[in-house]
């Protein structure tokens, strides 16, 4: 058969090898979206040569493809770090961290606030894992290091606590770490690590929940496991391989594509926020506002120092005259604000929280509401909470 002649091929091989190439130097802004399970090599001495714990190049799309490399270099520049591994979802990045480095007979200190899923997470581990999980007051600072074990490799810490908004002392409790040679891990979610330079405040691991201001679309689950350092990077990397996590292309690209608005959104939630809280604090049905920029805030003056933005997430005590009946009828009352969980996208949130079932000690009677505050126009969502108000019977 002569080289020009084209193989007479069945219908079903034409239909799955194609000749045709797309030509090339195409340029444009936007991140292609590379989808892949499986990558080709060149020849089979390329396929042995390669590792897949190396990102100079490609092994497996469970490991990435050009798209979710680009994310994970994009996160990794935007937090100050140097290595990101992406997992399915925020909690499966706090999962990431557990699984790599505990084993057990460890000792691991979560703070009494901490987003809930994480303590669920502790709870499992010290059942049915022989990890020992103990929880510590959320503004003990420098004091955790009378806590610290010979068996003690990891603190977990995030600030705010993203219900009860106490801001902990980091650099205290890292210094108490360190000292100890521990890891301390964060969860940097609530301020989208713009408003929190987490590694310069002496934190070893960031995660983030990109699902909340990174996608801002109320559309993707997922999260990032964010480190400066290799070794410990390394770590993780091998911990991400054996649990599997991989990541939908489709959905890197939507956060990739909202990726360039987070400031301008997270300043405009932050603006928002602060105008709809300071309200709620000249309101008489109100006893606190739980908002680091706000002095009833536990732990604000360390917010002050730390941090240099807040977003849209808050809460509120209501006085403890009201029932729960009543503040139910409050949160059912609102028509802008929309009852459901996380935050960072454009429609307005609010949920109550049974907190004293969620704490080991909290002082407050009154019934405690978070608003996440969207992108809405900040008179309309006070009118809302105004007229949800007038509404409680
Ligand atoms: C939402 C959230 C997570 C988990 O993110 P998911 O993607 O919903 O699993 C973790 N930490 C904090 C503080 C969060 O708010």
């Amino acid at each position: 058969m002569s080289k020009n002649k084209k193989i007479k091929a069945g219908l079903n091989t034409t239909l799955t090898h194609s000749a045709y190439l797309a030509p090339e130097q195409f340029s444009a802004l936007p991140m292609a979206i590379h989808h892949a399970s499986t990558v080709l090599f060149k020849d089979v001495a390329a396929m042995r040569a390669r590792r897949w714990q190396d990102k100079s190049a490609y092994t497996y799309g469970l490991h990435g493809t050009p798209t979710s490399f680009t994310l994970e270099a994009r996160l990794a520049e935007i937090e100050q770090g140097n290595h990101c591994l992406l997992a399915p979802s925020g909690l499966a990045a706090i999962t990431l961290i557990d699984m790599a480095l505990l084993q057990t007979g460890d000792d691991v200190l979560i703070p009494d606030n901490v987003y809930s899923p994480n303590r669920e997470l502790g709870d499992w581990l010290s059942r049915s894992f022989g990890i020992k999980v103990r929880y510590y007051h959320p503004l003990i600072g420098a004091g955790i290091a009378d806590l610290i074990q010979t068996n003690t490799k990891l603190i977990w810490t995030e600030a705010p606590g993203s219900v009860s908004m106490e801001v902990p002392d980091i650099p205290a409790i890292c210094a108490a770490a360190h000292a100890k040679g521990v890891l301390v891990a964060f969860d940097n979610t609530w301020s989208a690590g713009i408003a929190f330079a987490a590694f310069e405040h002496g934190v070893d691991i960031v995660i983030q929940a990109l699902t909340k201001y990174q996608s801002g679309g109320s559309d993707v689950l997922m999260g990032a496991v964010i480190t400066q350092d290799a070794t410990l990077n390394k770590r993780l990397q091998e911990a991400h391989m054996r649990l599997g996590f991989g990541v939908g292309m489709d959905d890197v690209y939507l956060v990739l594509r909202n990726l360039p608005t987070l400031k301008l959104r997270f300043d405009a939630h932050d603006a928002s926020a602060r105008k709809v809280a300071a309200w709620l604090a000249s309101r008489p049905e109100i006893s606190r506002v739980l908002h680091p920029a706000f002095p009833d805030c536990p732990g604000h003056e360390i917010w002050q120092r730390d941090f240099t933005g807040a977003g849209g997430l808050f809460s509120v005590i209501f006085d403890a005259r009201y029932s729960e009946a009543q503040t139910d009828q409050f949160v059912n009352n609102l028509k802008l604000f929309k009852i459901g969980f996380s935050w960072g996208g454009a429609c307005s949130l609010c949920l109550p929280y049974r907190i004293k079932q969620m704490r080991q000690d909290w002082p407050h009677d009154g019934i405690l509401i978070r608003f996440n505050i969207g992108l809405e126009d900040t008179e309309d969502l006070i009118a809302d909470i105004e007229q949800a108000l007038a509404s409680i019977l």
